[in-house]
């Protein structure tokens, strides 16, 4: 008998952890922070998990490693199982999480923080098999960002397989997702259940019209995840000036200390590219376009206030939750010149949602701005698997069961249609701390 119970990532996009109790062992798969919904719950004791004896990680992002800490204050002491570069990259967001908090509101301490690394940790490559007991599992690349991966499990004959989050096919930087082998059981994402992307081609194409187009008058504000988002964005930035697209004179400036930290720490693991990554980074980092300043101090950032034209920036946090990007649009938002450029997913209840939706004023730390500058979304650069490529995922793997998680309510029924559509599965779309039997 396997269960699972959802801690995490059931009518929500994030604090994806999931509980699996085996007759004879338990584990956790991932240990995300919750984000916009639920963010209430992320300080909530996790002690009845303190025995568990491991914790599989997908992949660094913080809905998935941000309350490994607070299991670690809850008395946790399991080993941690993931990709190298997932270990090394979660180093560095659990620092900033850590940071970002109000001393008065910080959820964990230092020493548990400090204990966090000292965990015992076993590092696994990609289509390797391993055990534990009667526990098979093999770990696969998932192609969302680097070092992600799916987990395929297989216990006394039962297999079950956790999506964790499947890129886009197509992205720059890392490979495509691999395909999945059979199972009987699947936990799959549903981000982007009910909609397809735009191919990254177009969506470039998109982001370099939007930026030419404001330079000149103006400045431009890219809020983005410090990791593989902004990576990404300098991937494509240095595209241009290789294309001879990128005007002299302009600069785009990564004025997040975090992404520049990551941006070195991705020379580590050339292995995780995709091969025209590769193939470019035998020559020269492919991340880093000659117009790129890297500002990390306050006051360099401060600086940039007195700038008004020909600067992209490139800030934290991505949906606009704090971080540089929010003393940057205070400055620009009022100033129909300036432009922001949303490239990835805005989870409800963020700032960045609100202005994606078209709000015409904003409440920012002390008081109500005009928005009037110019806002674009794209959403090429996603670095979920648009519908399509989870359906034919979820077909690849072709499993009598699926359980949808990771999705807000509209988009888990959307992937659940478009299943039962193609094939007669059981489908389930658990609650938060449902338990569900398999
Ligand atoms: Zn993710």
């Amino acid at each position: 008998m396997i269960r699972i119970k959802f801690y995490g990532a059931a009518g929500t996009v994030t604090g994806s952890m999931h509980l699996v109790q085996l007759p004879d062992m338990k584990f956790l798969v991932d240990a995300g922070y919750f984000q916009g919904t639920y963010e209430d719950r992320n300080g909530q004791s996790l002690e009845e998990l303190k025995d568990v004896p491991y914790l599989f990680l997908t992949h660094a992002h913080l809905d998935h490693v941000g309350r490994l800490p607070i299991l670690v204050r809850d008395g946790f002491r399991g080993t941690i199982i993931t990709h190298r570069a997932t270990w090394a990259l979660a180093r560095y967001i659990l620092e900033d999480a850590y940071n970002v908090m109000e001393e008065d509101e910080k959820l964990y301490t230092m020493k548990d923080l400090r204990n966090t690394f000292r965990l015992p940790v076993k590092l696994v490559q990609y289509d390797h098999e391993y055990s534990i007991g009667d526990l098979k599992f093999r770990v696969r690349d998932a192609g969302h960002i680097l070092g992600s991966a799916f987990f395929e499990f297989e216990y006394r004959g039962r297999r079950f397989t956790f999506s964790g989050d499947l890129g886009n096919e197509g992205k720059p930087i890392v490979r495509d997702p691999t395909m999945p082998s059979k199972t009987d059981v699947l936990i799959v994402e549903s981000t982007y259940g009910n909609r397809e992307h735009r191919p990254f081609e177009e969506s470039a194409e998109e982001l370099r019209e939007a930026i030419f187009s404001t330079l000149d008058k103006g400045k431009v504000l890219i809020p983005s995840f410090a990791l593989e988002r902004a990576q990404e964005i300098l991937y494509v930035f240095k595209e241009w000036e290789e294309q001879n697209k990128w005007k002299k004179g302009w600069r785009v400036i990564l004025d997040s200390p975090l992404a520049a930290r990551i941006l070195t720490e991705y020379l580590n693991f050339p292995e995780c590219y995709d091969r025209e990554t590769f193939e470019k980074f035998i020559r020269s980092n492919p991340m880093q376009p000659r117009s790129l300043t890297i500002t990390m101090s306050r006051g360099a950032s401060r600086r940039l206030n007195s700038i008004e034209k020909g600067i992209s920036i490139i800030a934290g946090s991505g949906m606009l939750t704090g971080g540089r990007s929010i003393h940057h649009l205070r400055h620009m938002i009022e100033n129909p010149d300036n432009a922001i450029i949303f490239v990835g997913y805005q989870a409800k209840g963020t700032l960045g949602r609100k202005l994606v939706d078209g709000e015409q004023k904003v409440w920012i730390n002390d008081r109500f701005y005009d928005v009037n500058l110019k806002i674009y979304t794209i959403n090429g650069f996603s670095s979920h698997a648009g519908r399509d490529t989870l359906l034919r995922w979820i077909d690849h793997a072709d499993p009598d069961s699926v359980i949808i998680v990771h999705g807000e309510d509209e988009e888990r029924e959307a992937l659940e249609e478009g299943i039962l559509d193609r094939k007669k599965r059981n489908t389930a779309r658990p609650l938060l701390e449902e338990e569900l039997e398999l």
